[in-house]
């Protein structure tokens, strides 16, 4: 983002406070300087010379942490400001001037290390690869893991694994050449060290003549489709499952009698406008009765989980908040598109006191599809 666009959001913010209404942070913390309004009105005033940076860059810096790229702001605001892409750039300019706040500083030396946030080797990536999949082969489709998915919630990637291998779906994965896609080093607003890692994953595309990548976390999903270059077709697991289900490949004859809640995660929801290819499967599920939130697809109130790494309580206690929605409504089930808000989801679970099973879409789907009949051997 270049000054003058930030300056123009400045003078364009008419200071009416709608942006207020679905931030998550601006509702758990109350504090106008977390709401984009209160952010905009310090703008104005470091820009005309009448606030000196010095005197509020402690609570400058944390304000500009303090949010999670949800986008609500931008739903809610008649002038249509958009403050993530905003904030975005403020991180750059703050990493590039060596305030990234200290208590992120081991995250960002893990992802440039490891290429993950977990602090695992990459060495072992590609550890849970079944070995039918091993090693990389060249292939149109590519699965693309993410981090979650290779690290710490397996049973993603497994679920991803046995539905398209069972159907037949040729793909190949990167196992321990697949780098982080990014996101992390974005949110925290180390560019260079992102574009580093953008690079070294399209190297590895290209080495095996990828067209389309796939993935099951939406994190991944949006830094792919903005991020990469448009060479490459991307694709949510949810719309390539959406897609096989229409075209008969994917048939599900089990049924799940239970009231289930599809979340709308930022990352697939208002960021990339994907609302109804994850409901059209679970409504291909006979007896699954789906329930909405009040405030729901482009209106969905963040869970919070871009937050659990710089502000943990906060995030669960955000998710918290979904989650006693979601039980109040008779929920057993919660759904999500991303494993962030899996994580965030369960945690906030603890903190509500409220027992509610929360599963990614693809660790839910195997045990419901039709098995296919094996084709006959030939007579004679
Ligand atoms: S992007 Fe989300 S968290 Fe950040 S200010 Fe807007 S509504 Fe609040
Ligand atoms: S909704 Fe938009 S115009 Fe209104 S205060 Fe927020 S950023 Fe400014």
């Amino acid at each position: 983002m270049k000054r003058s666009e930030l300056v123009e959001a400045v003078y364009t913010c008419g200071a009416c406070g709608y942006c207020r209404f679905g931030c998550p942070v601006y509702q758990r913390i109350g504090f106008e300087r977390v709401s984009v309004r209160g952010r905009m009105q310090v703008f104005k005033k470091l820009l005309e010379g009448k606030l000196d940076f010095d005197s509020c860059k402690d609570e400058l810096v944390e304000a500009i942490y303090l949010c999670a790229g949800c986008e609500n702001c931008t739903v809610e605001c008649p002038t249509g400001i958009e403050f993530s892409p905003i904030c975005e750039a403020l991180r750059e300019d703050l990493v590039n001037k060596g305030l990234l706040p200290e208590n992120l500083h081991p995250v960002r030396d893990t992802l440039i290390k490891e290429s993950n946030p977990f602090g695992e080797s990459r060495d072992t990536r590609g550890a849970w690869i079944p070995k039918q999949h091993v090693p990389p082969q060249p292939s149109k489709y590519l699965y693309f893991v993410s981090c979650t998915a290779a690290f710490s919630l397996n049973r993603i990637a497994r679920s991803v694994v046995k539905i398209l291998d069972d159907i037949g779906f040729q793909f190949t994965i990167l196992g321990n050449e697949e780098e982080c896609c990014g996101s992390p080093l974005l949110r925290l607003g180390e560019m260079e060290a992102a574009k580093e890692m953008i690079r070294k994953n399209v190297e590895k595309f290209d080495k095996y003549g990828v067209e389309t990548i796939f993935t099951a976390c939406a994190g991944c999903y949006r830094t792919l489709s903005h991020y990469y270059p448009e060479d490459f077709k991307v694709l949510h697991i949810t719309q390539l499952f959406d897609k096989l289900i229409k075209e008969g490949k994917l048939v599900f004859d089990k049924e799940f009698p239970k009231k289930v809640l599809y979340f709308d995660g930022c990352d697939l929801g208002r960021h990339m406008d994907i609302y109804e290819e994850p409901r059209n499967i679970l409504r291909a599920i006979p007896g699954l009765e789906l329930v909405e939130l009040d405030y729901n697809r482009e209106k969905t109130v963040c869970c919070g989980g871009p937050l659990m790494g710089s502000f943990p309580d906060l995030a669960s206690n955000i998710a918290a908040q979904v989650v006693t929605e979601a039980s109040e409504k008779g929920v057993e089930l919660i759904l999500t598109p991303c494993a962030t808000c899996l994580l965030n989801f369960k945690s906030g679970a603890g903190v509500a006191k409220v027992q509610i099973d929360v599963q990614d879409i693809p660790m839910f789907l195997p045990k419901f599809i039709k098995k296919q009949e094996k084709p006959k051997p030939p007579e004679g």
